[in-house]
């Protein structure tokens, strides 16, 4: 079952590379279909601020109700549309899906921003930047409630490409932040060329820090000199009330996992901000 198996999985349970070719090749070909049926959508997934406890923000996750392979998480589509060419239209659509319900939880009474993850590949197309670009104006949204994911590597794979790319985005108001930071190669240092708002500690480093002094160690010593570059710093894969409750003790800004919320539909984070919005009154 293609929607259980990892990607390597997937590949296994095919009888040959034929069959696993056609198949990524079929799946590719769904995608418009599956676009305009709406089977493909965001969750979301809220970042706490840990020292109001409010939802400050919320994070796009891709998810693809197939038809015959059933849900299908991103981890066995995106790698496939990226070799597809079709990585753009997926990440056009759901930026659109953003939009419109930022604009929903806005009418609620909500300010949340929205974070929407980008593919490395994309920060090359200059057609797709214009694209993106061109929807962001289009549609009327305060530019200040987005925000654009990138992954520590996919910056790193050409610094010079993401950085101007980067650049145009952070100069209409979208702020920028670096998703899995600590699995790649670069140093913070280096990571000031980009024009960064947010770093993201990879869930590999966090899951532990509670309990491991050298995790520990790299947790904190990241977030003051994130500090000092004036970043903010969220924590990924929050999973337990240890691990939050020393995430908070090193002065982390936002955190995010399980613990908090597993990522929910726009409607449910609806209610999470009622809810947040009633508590706070
Ligand atoms: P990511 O951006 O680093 O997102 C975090 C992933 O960890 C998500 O998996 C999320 O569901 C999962 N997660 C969150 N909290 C916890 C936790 O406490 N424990 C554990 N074990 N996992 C947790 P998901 O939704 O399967 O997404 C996987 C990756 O796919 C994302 O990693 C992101 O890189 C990519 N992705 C998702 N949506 C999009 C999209 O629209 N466009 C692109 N290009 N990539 C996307
Ligand atoms: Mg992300
Ligand atoms: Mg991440
Ligand atoms: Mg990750």
């Amino acid at each position: 079952d293609l929607a259980l198996t990892s990607g390597i999985g997937w590949h296994l349970h095919a009888t040959s590379d034929a069959e696993a070719a056609s198949t990524e090749l079929s799946l590719a070909s769904d995608l418009d279909d599956a676009i305009a049926t709406g089977d493909v959508y965001p969750l979301y997934q809220p970042k706490k601020n840990l020292r109001t406890g409010e939802i400050a923000s919320v994070e796009a996750l891709v998810r693809w109700n197939h038809r015959t392979h059933g849900m299908l998480r991103p981890d066995h589509f995106i790698p496939l549309l990226e070799r597809a060419g079709r990585i753009a239209s997926l990440t056009l659509h759901v930026v659109t899906c953003a939009i419109r319900d930022v604009e929903r939880w806005r009418s609620r009474g909500h300010q949340v921003t929205t974070a929407v993850n980008l593919s490395a590949t994309l920060l090359e197309s200059t057609a797709f930047i214009d694209q993106l670009e061109d929807l962001i104006r289009g549609s009327g949204v305060d530019p200040r409630l987005l925000i654009f994911e990138v992954t520590e590597s996919a910056a790193m794979h050409a610094p010079d490409v993401a950085a101007a790319a980067l650049g145009r985005f952070k100069s209409l108001g979208v702020a920028i932040s670096m998703d899995d930071y600590g699995t790649g190669q670069s140093t913070l240092t280096y990571l000031k060329k980009l024009p960064l708002d947010e770093l993201k500690i990879d869930r590999s480093f966090v899951e532990f820090a509670h309990q491991n002094r050298g995790d520990a160690v790299l947790v904190r010593s990241t977030i003051d000199l994130a500090h000092e570059l004036g970043l903010k710093v969220v924590a990924e894969g929050v999973e337990t009330e240890e691990c939050l409750k020393f995430l908070t003790s090193v002065d982390c800004d936002l955190a995010q996992g399980y613990l908090i919320s597993k990522p929910i539909d726009a409607a449910s984070i609806a209610v999470l901000l009622d809810i947040g919005a009633r508590q706070a009154a």
